[in-house]
């Protein structure tokens, strides 16, 4: 996910798109890698890079309820500004308010996508994930799974 911007820093307002497909290590453990497909875009905005764009995927994750897996659909778009990496660059970020602190930093004219894309991912998978709405889960007692079969518990 490196992307060289150095046709684009010759000029103010150059701009230039750049699709890919990639696996992402989302917890950076191996235990979840989906592909993701991103379309962004980058803009040379004077002192900065901003890089617009839509990142979409399919991830298999798990229902909370009855621990089936199912696919949950992300389509996010992202909007996120590049400085080049300086110490300079560093101590004034010290000094910004907190709402800027999600300024990213690339180096050697090469913007690097991963950690925006691993953070886009990780927002977008919901905390308790449900195959489906209405999800009956399992029950207590047998653990039947109720939205296939139901048990002859009395609950
Ligand atoms: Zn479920
Ligand atoms: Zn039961």
């Amino acid at each position: 996910m490196l992307i060289d911007i150095r046709d684009i820093k010759k000029s103010t307002a150059a701009k230039k798109k750049y699709c890919f497909d990639e696996d992402i290590d989302i917890y950076e453990n191996g235990s979840l890698c989906p592909l993701i497909s991103v379309e962004a875009e980058f803009t040379n905005a004077g002192k900065t890079i901003i890089v617009k764009g839509i990142l979409r995927s399919e991830i298999e994750i798990q229902c909370c309820k009855c621990l089936e897996p199912f696919s949950c659909k992300i389509d996010a778009s992202f909007r996120e500004e590049f400085l080049p990496y300086s110490h300079q660059a560093i101590s004034s970020k010290k000094m910004m308010s907190p709402e800027d602190l999600d300024i990213f930093f690339y180096e050697n004219d090469t913007i690097d996508l991963k950690e925006i894309c691993r953070q886009l991912c990780l927002v977008s998978i919901p905390l308790m994930p449900l195959c489906k709405e209405n999800c009956k889960g399992l029950c207590g007692s047998c653990g039947e799974n109720l939205n296939i079969s139901e048990c002859s518990c009395n609950n």
